[in-house]
């Protein structure tokens, strides 16, 4: 599968804010975007209006590399939020992106970032109710139990003490010293990023 293989930070400068694409580095004054807040490139210092179009395109971009989330992939969650009428499109979306395996494997803290979640998922180290899943596209539903396999926890519990993001939001149950995580209830808006602007989204896709 094609997959996005250039310098990360250099996504987090032309969308203007940090992504927490490589982990611990991220909180650290290595981080590029504290260093350099411009986008790349010769003509990255240059103030730019953007068109309704580029301001929604960027927005969509923004989550969607925050997520590590593939074109086609991101397209078919917008599809799927849009068939579901009970919940608004774009809090839908956001709630597929938020119950991903790789997602709840960084956010409960057992991993820095989602890259390195998706990693140990492919690899066979993560279990779902007891048994591996190595999907990382996987998504949970509310009472199903993540944990690492039983190998693996020594791998974890080194992680969980080296995360400055360890902490997880309140709609999801992490007990790391058992290492068990598990979604208690689907986010409402409020529980998300707020500076996500998920309308422009929406938009995007209803072009
Ligand atoms: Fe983005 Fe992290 Fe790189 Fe900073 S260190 S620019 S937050 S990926």
């Amino acid at each position: 599968m094609a997959r996005y293989t250039d310098s990360v930070c250099k996504l987090c400068r032309n969308e203007g804010v940090k992504l927490f694409l490589k982990g611990t580095r991220c909180y650290t004054t290595k981080c590029a975007i504290e260093r350099r807040r411009y986008p790349t490139g010769q003509h990255g210092q240059e103030r730019k209006k953007q068109s309704e179009y580029a301001v929604q395109l960027r927005e969509k971009q923004k989550v969607r590399r925050s997520y590590g989330v593939l074109e086609k992939q991101f397209a078919s969650y917008y599809a799927e939020a849009n068939r579901q009428k009970a919940v608004p499109t774009g809090l839908r979306i956001l709630q597929l992106l938020e119950t991903r395996l790789d997602n709840i494997v960084h956010r409960s803290g057992l991993c820095p970032s989602r890259a390195q979640a998706r990693q140990y998922i492919l690899h066979g180290h993560i279990l779902v109710d007891g048994k591996k899943v190595s999907t990382p596209s996987v998504i949970l539903k509310p009472g199903q139990v993540v944990s690492p396999s039983e190998k693996s926890k020594d791998l974890f519990k080194a992680m969980i003490e080296a995360n400055p993001s360890a902490g997880a939001p309140p709609w999801v149950s992490a007990d790391l010293e058992g290492m068990k995580v598990s979604i208690q209830n689907l986010p409402a808006r409020e529980d998300l990023d707020p500076t996500v602007k998920e309308a422009l989204i929406v938009e995007f896709y209803s072009r």
